[in-house]
């Protein structure tokens, strides 16, 4: 059985069973199942499917792993943690984040004013909030009402101007004042795509000579008191635990050397985010070398040797990490629309009655190739093809000709393949990336997996079902935007098989799976696709699940509103046209535009359904 490196990516939130993948939760639907009865209702193109039970899961994981370490070195800070809004603001994510976040104290952390508006809405008083990235006074502002509401609210300062802007609110609004975090510049910097965070170049923080100047015009402005916490962020998707290692023991002792200046109000040091997520589907392609409880218990130690050596109580540790908690939750489900050679099935030759004799050759070798020769005749009739091509550009040979040929060339390759399908022979293995099936599906990678486009982020990806059937087929996949960058290729170091189907007769899914964090926001809509349909998956107490929170990818028009076109405008051209037309009679005018008005009404991916199905 292929089981596309699930033991490696899932975490047993999904298994294989029966051929399915399913749920591991609960009654454990096949996820094929749901999109089934999704699209029995009428929902048609891409789906994106939550399961919050997988944001509770990540929770109360990363509070387990901390508050373990904790007790297991008798630390004696503690451990506190927000969620990062920037790596999923979407309702159906926040709401029940928020919900589980109960039980922890868990905040959440904004790096924008509308994002602020939404901490200030939804954490629980007594849970804490951060506010990082740039901030004028407004937000400044926003960040003293939110302390005034009771939240408890750290404004993190990235640069000396911002600590200048957050005194001058102080004197002029008064109290009470959010508590003030101090973004450290490490030179222990970031790995990884995602490194820029870090570093003595890095965008944010404050260097140990402005460190020095902003403890000075805190003191002067009698706001030491509220200076609680130190800041830093590596980068995402660390995957080298040593690098953060090091960034913890520098910032460990930057809280230690900040304290012994009188900073005693000094108790938190905030590790940021980063937390990797193991993406990969293939063995010996891991994306991180650490367990989360050996992050844990690093962060813990490191931290506490420090205290303990400089002779200061050990620090409340703060984590920002966000994909950790919100790549498990979302699932993209596209329906495979086409598979590009399908048409090179024995149905498709033609062959004549007298064939070219390099024709008639690949004919015998298609229909006598066994597992003994099946390498031999592969390198045959690759010569033939050649051979033949040439044949056709001086002009010996006709279309017909060349079309029979590039069949069976296809047929050979496809058989050969199935005879060997056991054998990694070398030959099979290169030869897969020459005939590999593109399969084109109803999604747009640019809205629904921009990192795949941006830095070239895999996200595991499988079909739905069959998964009893050994999948023969290489495969490249192909979104419906008209753009050549929305192509997975195969790639022959992490080949990707997939199953022969017909797809006139059957349905095929694939399901993309950890693409809760990040993608949904910075998606784009090229070629004005919208965020897909979505849909989240409840378990109630006996397992049983219901489909819940339907919400259909925007409509035609609604997605032509949003870039500020006059729908109506747009409406009123199209009709006029229609009626206007001479080559459009009475009786058809008012069905054309009937049909006109239902496509402006659905969302644009494609409707396409099976034979003889409505
Ligand atoms: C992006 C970001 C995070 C979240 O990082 P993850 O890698 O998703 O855990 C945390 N803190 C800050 C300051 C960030 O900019």
């Amino acid at each position: 059985m292929v089981d596309y490196g699930i033991p490696f990516w899932s975490n047993n939130d999904f298994i294989i069973e029966d051929g399915k993948v399913k749920v591991n939760y609960g009654v454990c639907p096949p996820i094929i199942d749901i999109v089934k009865q999704v699209r029995e209702d009428g929902y048609r193109g891409p789906l994106l499917i939550r399961f919050p039970h997988l944001i509770k899961k990540q929770i109360n994981k990363i509070f387990k792993a901390f508050n373990n370490a904790i007790k297991q070195y008798h630390y004696e800070g503690s451990f506190r943690a927000v969620f990062p809004l920037k790596v999923n603001q979407f309702p159906h994510f926040i709401l029940p984040l928020v919900h589980y976040a109960e039980k922890f104290d868990y905040g959440l952390e904004a790096g924008s004013k509308a994002e602020l508006i939404l901490a200030m809405a939804y954490t629980r008083l007594g849970a804490p909030i951060t506010v990082n990235g740039f901030k004028d006074k407004e937000m400044i502002s926003l960040g003293f009402i939110g302390a005034s509401m009771g939240h408890d609210i750290t404004l993190t300062i990235e640069g000396l101007g911002e600590l200048e802007t957050i005194i001058e609110v102080a004197q002029s609004m008064g109290k009470p004042c959010p508590n003030i975090g101090l973004r450290i510049r490490l030179h222990n910097g970031g790995v990884g795509i995602w490194a820029k965070s870090g570093g003595i170049n890095a965008k944010f923080g404050l260097t140990s000579t402005e460190l020095l100047e902003a403890i000075n015009m805190l003191e002067t402005s009698c706001l030491l008191e509220k200076f609680t916490m130190i800041h830093f962020h590596i980068g995402s998707q660390i995957s080298d635990i040593s690098p953060l290692k090091k960034a913890i023991r520098e910032a460990g002792n930057i809280y230690a050397e900040l304290r012994k200046m009188g900073a005693k109000n000094l108790k938190g040091v905030n590790i940021g985010g980063g937390l990797a997520v193991e993406y990969t589907q293939h063995e010996g392609e891991q994306d991180k070398n650490y367990t989360l409880e050996e992050f844990a218990g690093d962060v813990i130690f490191v931290l506490m040797e420090i205290a303990k050596n400089k002779k200061e109580p050990a620090p409340d540790i703060y984590t920002e990490s966000g994909r950790f908690i919100a790549a498990s939750h979302a699932i993209l489900v596209a329906p495979v629309l086409e598979l590009f050679s399908q048409e090179y099935t024995e149905d498709a030759l033609n062959l004549k009655e007298k064939n070219p004799p390099l024709i008639e050759e690949l004919a015998d070798l298609y229909n006598s190739i066994n597992e003994r020769c099946a390498i031999e005749y592969l390198h045959d009739s690759l010569d033939h093809l050649e051979s033949l091509l040439t044949l056709f550009d001086l002009g010996y040979i006709d279309l017909k000709d060349r079309s029979n040929t590039e069949v069976l060339v296809h047929l050979i390759i496809k058989k050969v393949i199935k005879t060997l399908k056991h054998k990694n022979h070398s030959d099979i293995i290169r030869i897969q990336k020459e005939v590999q099936e593109r399969y084109l599906l109803n999604c747009s990678f640019f809205q629904s997996l921009p990192d795949f486009w941006g830095l070239s982020q895999n996200f595991p990806v499988m079909p739905l079902d069959r998964l009893n059937t050994h999948p023969t087929r290489s495969a490249s996949l192909w979104d419906i935007t008209c753009d050549s960058d929305g192509e997975i290729a195969f790639n022959v170091k992490k080949p990707l098989y997939l199953h022969d189907i017909d797809i006139k007769k059957e349905e095929y899914f694939l399901g993309f799976f950890l693409v809760g964090a990040y993608q949904e926001v910075l998606g784009m809509r090229h070629n004005l696709f919208t965020h897909p349909t979505e849909l989240s998956i409840l378990f109630d107490d006996d397992g049983r699940y219901k489909i819940t929170n339907i919400q259909e990818a925007q409509t035609i028009l609604d997605v032509l509103d949003d870039i500020d076109y006059d729908t109506k405008e747009i409406e009123r051209s199209l009709k006029q046209r229609i009626e206007d037309s001479i080559l459009i009679n009475e009786e058809e005018r008012k069905e054309i535009l009937g049909q006109l008005y239902i496509m402006l009404s659905e969302n644009g991916y494609l409707r396409t359904v099976l034979n003889g199905e409505k």
